[in-house]
């Protein structure tokens, strides 16, 4: 990335699980990362297709602007001590046909079990190929796909879970109403960066023209219609700081361009 483009941005979209995470683990330089952003201005938004239940925690106790939950369903931002939320729409119909499609799931693709943080999700339904079981292979994981489609819902290939749902939204739709809504202003996207990883991270690819692959996505460019602009030298957590580094090393530091910190009171 360019030194005139990574001094403009502003804002770091990023992905959790293998892009923010090595091997499961959030590494201490991906952790430092975070607070060297913050405390440099740079607002970093996590943006992931966890659950709900972790997002309020992260939005709690993370130093970041705000956290996108469930492949975009939602949007928590602790604002002056308080959790700001916002939530897509869906059918009031979702959760019936989500319990229909997990049952044939679990019937008709052998090895998958249902995820094990779906207790704390409110929109989607999670099936585990890789994370708590023996990797599936892909075509293992083109039948769970098959059978949330084959029922009318989206489905989305993470690296480690395919997540369904019903209602129309994805990720970036969710980070652009929490830049509008939260903020105040449009996503500019010449002057923000998506950091991923995986086939669940495309709208986010095709949509910012700086995005960022850690060096792990190149194993699922076979299943991506749309890739990153720049690719770090090292994966996954390790890959998101050197990423960070360089936002950082160009970036000028002026008083004026601090992010207002109203988000951590204490
Ligand atoms: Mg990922």
């Amino acid at each position: 990335m360019p030194a005139s483009v990574a001094r403009r941005i502003k804002t770091v979209f990023a992905d959790i699980d293998d892009t923010l995470t090595t091997g499961g683990l959030v590494p201490a330089a991906a952790y430092q990362a975070l607070w060297r952003a913050r405390e440099r201005g740079i607002a970093v938004v996590l943006v992931t297709g966890r659950p709900a239940g972790w997002c309020d925690h992260l939005a709690r106790m993370w130093p970041v602007a705000a956290v996108v939950g469930e492949n975009g369903a939602l949007a928590f931002a602790l604002r002056a001590g308080k959790i700001q939320r916002l939530y897509a729409d869906r059918p009031s119909d979702a959760a019936r046909k989500l319990e229909q499609i997990r049952e044939q799931v679990l019937r008709d693709v052998p090895g998958c079990k249902v995820a094990a943080d779906q207790a704390y999700r409110e929109y989607d339904l999670a099936i585990d190929f890789c994370e708590e079981v023996p990797r599936l292979d892909d075509d293992a994981i083109d039948r769970i796909v098959h059978v949330f489609e084959s029922h009318g819902a989206t489905a989305k290939v993470s690296s480690i879970h395919v997540n369904g749902w019903f209602g129309e939204f994805d990720k970036l739709m969710m980070c652009q109403r929490w830049s509008a809504e939260v903020l105040g202003c449009p996503l500019d996207a010449r002057r923000a960066t998506f950091v991923g990883d995986s086939p669940n991270d495309v709208p986010m690819f095709r949509y910012f023209p700086h995005a960022c692959g850690v060096a792990n996505v190149k194993q699922w460019v076979h299943r991506m219609q749309a890739l990153p602009a720049y690719v770090s030298r090292e994966i996954g957590g390790e890959g998101f700081a050197e990423i960070m580094d360089h936002l950082l090393k160009h970036r000028v530091a002026l008083p004026h361009q601090r992010v207002r910190d109203d988000s951590h009171p204490a």
